[in-house]
């Protein structure tokens, strides 16, 4: 790597780093903070406020990960802090029910008509995992439709070939997958319903579940077109399978009612995170209350987790949720379109070939001028462009997700002067994307 892609050191990050890849493989706790894709010492952040992250160097950025979505008010937002706070003096774990998880469910299916019972977990993975669990329990049958490009969190099943782009029988992705729990995952190109519909008819009786991003998020911004969720419902309820729409991205986020919200589309089965914790580890599965029946103790399809519904996550969540009316999300969509509208006036100044996707206020940047409906056309971008734009937003104070597989993410605390900020780094940035060379 040259000099020039890493304009600025960060002595104290790498520190911070070598003292971590000592004692932690890969020196990260998931591994897309490597800085992998991008190059470079990943940055070490020591606090956060509004739409700022400030790093172990002492430099701040205007964050546009917000977690990977779960910042949607900004960091340390103070009402959210003061929930927290006051939940903490109380305990932090009891191991028996408590009234703030039944507030967090009861606020989770006020906002979300199809859900009418939830089951708390402490993250996304643990959710898509209880789900398919349900779903195949209930329809007794074992196989999954997925679709490649998305991402359902590291469920074994749900790994497999998660690259593949075409309608067959899934190979093991990732050492430490076996052949059977692969073998029962059937991957698809995303957006393609006759493939969905030829393994339907390939599998009659199979297949107990087609699980989707409510809308893609994980391989960039890539939204349904339209129908396609539609479409995956109607072909699941003529299959007697059923349909799993994963919002753990999504789910109060892209509206009040997240990705169901904006579309209507009634899914059997739902997975939510992210957002719902309010940067604590809270997550949830829900749906049909004639499906959830099956769990125990109701039923004999087994889930469980001892930090399941905890009191200073579930308070954390609530508040957020709390916090999150109309108008919240008004502002998250505004400044979300202000900042697309900045990346394509500089990329488009410097001739730079791209392309902006949005879900609401969810968006990213594909480095071709293809519109992307797929993994495939995700794959095709100038990724080594992206890779320039982000060091030199990075070394401008503006922190993007270090990947051109990712969603970035504002929140409504994105004021004016953050998003400044961001308009004063773009040109430089848009310069280097477009004198990158592969
Ligand atoms: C983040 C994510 C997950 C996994 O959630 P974790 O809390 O990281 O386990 C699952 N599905 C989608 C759509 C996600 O974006």
């Amino acid at each position: 790597m040259s000099e020039l892609a890493y304009p600025y050191e960060a002595p104290a990050s790498q520190a911070l780093f070598d003292r971590a890849a000592a004692v932690t493989p890969g020196g990260v706790n998931s591994p897309v903070r490597a800085f992998r894709a991008v190059g470079g010492t990943p940055r070490f952040m020591v606090s956060g406020t509004g739409p700022y992250l400030t790093d172990a160097d002492g430099r701040e950025y205007v964050d546009l990960v917000c977690s990977w979505g779960p910042m949607i008010l900004g960091h340390a937002h103070p009402e959210v802090i003061a929930a927290v706070q006051e939940a903490v003096a109380r305990g932090t774990s009891f191991g028996t029910p408590a009234e703030g998880e039944v507030a967090l469910a009861e606020a989770m299916v006020e906002r979300v008509a199809p859900l009418e019972e939830v089951r708390l977990v402490s993250s996304g993975t643990e959710a898509t995992m209880s789900a398919i669990r349900l779903a195949r329990g209930f329809t007794q049958r074992t196989k999954v439709i997925k679709f490649a490009g998305c991402y359902h969190g590291h469920v074994d099943s749900l790994l497999a070939a998660a690259g593949s782009g075409v309608a067959t029988f899934a190979l093991p992705d990732t050492p430490g997958v076996t052949g059977a729990q692969a073998s029962d995952t059937i991957v698809l190109p995303y957006n393609d319903l006759d493939a969905v519909q030829a393994a339907f008819a390939a599998h009659p009786g199979e297949i107990a579940c087609v699980i989707t991003e409510a809308s893609p998020g994980n391989m960039g911004v890539v939204p349904p077109l339209p129908g396609f969720n539609q479409g995956l419902k109607d072909a699941c309820a003529a299959n007697g399978a059923l349909f799993v729409s994963d919002e753990v991205m999504t789910g109060f986020r892209t509206s009040r009612a997240g990705w169901y919200g904006v579309e209507g589309v009634v899914p059997d089965l739902m997975t939510f995170g992210k957002v719902m914790g309010g940067g604590f580890p809270a997550a949830a599965f829900g749906g049909r209350a004639d499906v959830m029946a099956h769990l125990a103790p109701a039923g004999p399809v087994y889930q469980a987790g001892t930090l399941s519904g905890n009191p200073v996550a579930t308070a954390a969540g609530l508040a957020q949720l709390r916090l999150l009316d109309d108008a919240a999300y008004a502002t998250v969509d505004a400044v979300s379109a202000q900042i697309q509208g900045l990346v394509t006036e500089a990329l488009a100044k410097e001739g730079v070939a791209h392309t902006v996707q949005t879900a609401s206020n969810m968006f990213s940047v594909f480095f071709t001028d293809r519109p992307v409906n797929d993994y495939e056309g995700a794959k095709a971008q100038e990724s080594f462009r992206f890779t320039a734009f982000f060091h030199s937003l990075l070394a401008h104070g503006v922190y993007l997700p270090p990947s051109s597989f990712e969603s970035w993410f504002v929140s409504t605390a994105h004021d004016e002067r953050a998003v400044q900020r961001i308009a004063d780094a773009l040109p430089a940035a848009a310069r280097a994307a477009a004198e990158a060379t592969a």
